[in-house]
């Protein structure tokens, strides 16, 4: 029996068989081998996080919670062509929101800039790295392919001083792009082709977030991720699949450099979610292209866009909690990712009520200055409250609550002759109603049934449905925003596909004039309700500061009561 991981934030689920990592965690712990875990989430600053990242940032944090290690947050910032400061903000504001704090300072790839060139210089002078002369094309021509190796470049045997300066020009910005390269010489004929003379360095001549323009020459990927886990005392590098033929360049680079520790480097299988594209690339070109309205769109699978639309930070941690972290990459059901977003709001989001397309009603019963305060339960959880409905002359419901005439089919809706209980509160019979030019309904009349709140009528005639509904003097004018899925295929880029194609032409319902329950004219940014009978719904916030509240009430439906796709 395995030993079960323990530590002070233990999140684990005893129920649940540990993970290939947790498993390679206590075999190290047992034999010695490591003595602390430290693990790291190193997003690349050129694009917003999205939910596959939430898996790998639950893993990392979750498996240093677990162990009482620590988790380092590192930027890996060595392409400046693709990075900016607002991606590192981002993230930052992300992995905070989704609950997790990292180990001391936040951490760049460019902090260690200069000890990765040393390292560079170390691996010329041992006659295992060299500045090679071919173009980008000679060099895909020389490198071979997956059944036949490759040549040896005719730089490889150049001078070791010779190398040395050229670097040095390289990096003083004295030769131009393309023309150079630094390569690590270890073996053109390796049958794993990221062993055939890697790239370390490139010369680019781009500014740099946070260098500058110190330097002329960025670290490849490849150079710098292992040796900065070294330098940082990474003891479980966690990555995804795609990484995993490189591990025997990372590993080369730590035997051969003089590197403070030993990372080991553990691949998982990506999280791919149906029904939207988790690739950086993509959704930036969503952006770009004005599918949809910037990153942190509600219909994004983006983790901004997510808290945009209302999704909890624990309904994301318990999906991220229920994945498999396995070996494999896998395809999961968006309705999984949904079901945690329901069970969570259903527990906790007050409720509320919302009519979306208004229809006048009034109890012709009632004086014109009627007003009584009606208590609700916020929750049917009695702790957590009550609230206070005022109920007037005048209210409004919704159109599609009442129907011109009576049908079976109809039996739970308002019509003419026949009752329905207002949620909260009275039976209301309808008498009659008035139709406007274009043969719509815009006004009922109706009688208020006397004594029947939280009661029966005394006649006995009780009515079939419950409807939700608002005071007309006392609501508040909203918009409410619907949102379907952004993709209408659930595999968008499958195969050759363009994911563009696959964009739903109908994600996003704009309804005005809607008419919120009073208490709603002081919702909170990030507080998210239930609309009885609508669906789980938060306040839109501003789209450049998620924090703050925007002029326009204007709620997002985070998701339906239930889902319309299975
Ligand atoms: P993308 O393909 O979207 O550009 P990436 O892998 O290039 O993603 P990084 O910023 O390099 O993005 O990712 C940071 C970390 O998150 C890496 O360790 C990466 O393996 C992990 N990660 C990225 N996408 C996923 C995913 N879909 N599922 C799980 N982990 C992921
Ligand atoms: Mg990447």
């Amino acid at each position: 029996m395995e030993k079960r991981p323990s530590g002070a934030g233990s999140m684990a689920d005893d129920s649940k068989p540990l993970n290939f990592i947790q498993q390679a965690i206590n075999s190290d712990l047992e034999s010695g081998v490591v003595d602390k875990v430290v693990t790291r989430f190193p997003p690349e600053p050129n694009g917003y996080l999205h939910i596959g990242h939430a898996k790998s940032i639950c893993l990392n944090f979750g498996l240093a919670q677990q162990y009482g290690g620590d988790c380092h947050l590192r930027f890996d910032d060595t392409n400046p062509e693709k990075e900016e400061d607002e991606y590192v903000q981002a993230i930052i504001e992300d992995v905070q929101w989704l609950g997790f704090q990292w180990s001391g300072d936040i951490r760049y790839a460019s902090d260690y800039f200069g000890q990765l060139y040393e390292w560079a210089q170390y691996l010329i002078r041992e006659g295992k790295a060299y500045v090679c002369e071919l173009n980008a094309e000679q060099m895909r021509e020389y490198r071979g392919t997956l059944t036949e190796p490759g040549k040896n470049s005719p730089f490889r045997d150049r001078p070791v001083e010779e190398s040395l300066m050229l670097l040095e020009s390289m990096k003083n910005g004295d030769v131009d792009e393309w023309l150079m390269t630094l390569r690590a010489k270890i073996d053109m004929a390796s049958p794993n082709v990221s062993l055939r003379d890697p790239v370390m360095y490139r010369v680019k001549k781009v500014p740099h977030h946070r260098t500058g323009d110190a330097w002329n020459i960025y670290p490849a990927y490849d150079f710098a991720h292992g040796q900065e886990d070294a330098i940082e005392g990474v003891s479980h590098s966690v990555c995804t699949l795609e990484f995993a033929s490189n591990r025997p360049l990372y590993d080369w680079f730590i035997e051969n450099l003089p590197v403070p520790a030993t990372p080991h480097q553990y691949e998982f299988g990506r999280l791919n979610l149906n029904y939207s594209v988790t690739s950086k690339r993509k959704l930036k070109q969503l952006v770009d292209e004005g599918h949809v309205d910037g990153w942190n769109d509600p219909r994004m699978p983006t983790i901004s866009g997510l808290r945009r639309r209302g999704v909890p930070a624990v309904a994301i941690r318990n999906f991220c909690d229920s994945l498999a972290v396995a070996k494999t990459d896998g395809m999961v059901d968006m309705s999984q990712l949904e079901h945690f977003i329901r069970d969570e709001l259903n527990n906790n989001a007050p409720r509320a009520m919302t009519v979306m397309r208004p229809l006048k009603v009034v109890i012709a019963n009632l004086p014109e200055d009627h007003l009584e305060q009606i208590t609700a339960s916020v929750h049917p959880n009695q702790d957590m409250g009550i609230r206070s409905l005022p109920f007037t002359r005048e209210i409004y419901i919704d159109q599609d609550d009442f129907k011109e005439e009576y049908s079976k089919k109809f039996k739970k809706k308002l019509s003419p002759g026949k009752r329905i209980r207002l949620r909260n509160g009275y039976v209301i019979e309808a008498v009659d109603y008035e139709k406007n030019d274009a043969d719509e309904v815009v006004l009922v009349n109706a009688i208020l049934i006397e004594d029947t709140l939280g009661k029966d009528p005394a006649d006995e005639v009780k009515p079939k449905g419950v409807i939700h509904w608002v005071s007309a003097q006392y609501c508040v004018d909203c918009d409410v925003y619907l949102y379907d899925r952004l993709f209408s295929d659930p595999l968008p880029d499958a195969g050759d596909k363009n994911f563009l194609d696959a964009i739903n032409p109908d994600s996003l319902h704009i309804l005005t004039g809607c008419k919120a329950e009073a208490s709603l004219a002081d919702a909170e940014v990030g507080q998210p309700y239930q609309f009885e009978r609508e669906g789980y719904f938060c306040l839109n916030s501003c789209k450049d500061s998620q924090n703050s509240r925007p002029e326009k009430l204007v709620f997002n439906q985070t998701i339906a009561l239930r889902s319309v796709w299975s």
